[in-house]
């Protein structure tokens, strides 16, 4: 355990050099939820501007249960991963059927909301609701596993949930808040990676800094894979609508319009495509794309298209679309990009 001293030092830290982020300036438990959910997977600095929009389109729950779930994930356009966007909207549903939208303040009623896992559990409890809670995040494990030297597995559920013990047992009776959100921002800005323990509070302290062992630590067993697809899309205009095809409820790009693309095992492949006749009508190729890459979850996708010239009929899955109506619409990151240039190719051309 770390010295009392060591504890007042990193609350002193982290008093004097603490970002300024726009969810430190309250505590309403639904803005803390939200910047809690925006920043998993995400960093700080493209949450900031994501947040702001979202508090100023939806600022209660009230306001985001009974919004249409296209304007939700519009909001969300680019942030990736968009189940959390779809978990906050059903999240806030079910706040204003069973909680008259206000966040509840137990453990046990805050994990029946979709989407709120034990790390954001801890930090609503923690942050809005200043109880002595633990909020795990895996800054906080890199940390604590570097200043008690912890060679444990932390793909391993049972030793997160030690090292969760371990955080809520270090903190103070006496506004545990502010330990609990140092130990988030030293493992953001400090212990990071890379440790620079020179700039850190805890350097006289810290068993993995004493060992030489810190760049080892946390010890992760499985790593996630990387998986490159490769695929080309194609834009098809007819009466200067464009063929798209939405998300089904369930898929990873559930609400999402993407262009129709085929998919290949190789660039080589993707090359021999015939283009003139695909998705039950004949196609006219007028040009190409440059590439773009793009990535989500797990996957990086580099993604070539063209644009093509048909005439409109019905297609099984897919719609017909004006530029005008997919503006409003919410794309894929990789079908963004290519919506966009399709937007200005046409500002300046004849393409439709
Ligand atoms: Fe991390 Fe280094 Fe600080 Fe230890 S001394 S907590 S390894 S930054």
């Amino acid at each position: 355990m770390p010295l009392e001293n060591e504890l007042i030092q990193l609350k002193k830290w982290f008093l004097n050099t603490k970002r300024d982020l726009p969810w430190r300036q309250t505590n309403d438990p639904y803005a803390i939820w939200i910047s809690e959910i925006m920043l998993q997977q995400t960093q700080v600095s493209v949450v900031i501007p994501y947040f702001e929009k979202w508090m100023e389109a939806f600022p209660t729950v009230e306001k985001l249960a009974l919004s249409h779930i296209d304007s939700v994930i519009k909001i969300w356009e680019g942030l990736g991963y968009y189940s959390r966007a779809r978990n906050l909207h059903s999240g806030a549903k079910y706040l204003l059927e069973h909680h008259n939208g206000i966040l509840p303040h137990t453990e046990i009623e805050l994990q029946k909301i979709k989407g709120i896992g034990p790390y954001t559990v801890g930090a609503i409890l923690n942050f809005a609701f200043h109880k002595k809670k633990a909020a795990v995040d895996g800054n906080v494990i890199r940390v604590l596993t570097r200043l008690y030297n912890l060679d444990l597995d932390v793909s391993k559920q049972k030793n997160v949930k030690q090292i969760h013990n371990l955080a809520e047992s270090i903190l103070p009776d006496f506004e545990p808040w502010i330990i609990a959100e140092s130990l988030i921002e030293l493992g953001a800005t400090v212990c990071t990676k890379k440790p620079k323990c020179k700039e850190c509070p805890l350097k006289l302290n810290c068993k993995a800094a004493l060992h030489g062992t810190a760049e080892n630590l946390p010890i992760k067993s499985v790593k996630i894979k990387t998986e490159y697809l490769f695929r080309h899309a194609f834009l098809i205009f007819a009466n200067n609508k464009l063929l798209v095809k939405r998300g089904k409820p369930g898929q990873i790009m559930s609400d999402l319009y993407e262009f129709p693309f085929i998919e290949t095992k190789s660039k080589d492949e993707r090359l021999q495509l015939n283009q003139n006749n695909l998705f039950g009508i004949s196609l006219k190729k007028t040009s190409d794309f440059e590439e773009v890459n793009h990535s989500f979850t797990r996957y990086r996708v580099n993604l070539s298209s063209s644009l093509f010239k048909a005439k409109e009929k019905p297609i099984s899955g897919y719609e017909w679309m004006s530029i005008e109506e997919l503006d409003r619409l919410s794309f894929s990151s990789g079908h963004k990009k290519l919506f966009l240039k399709v937007k200005e190719r046409v500002s300046t051309s004849t393409v439709k």
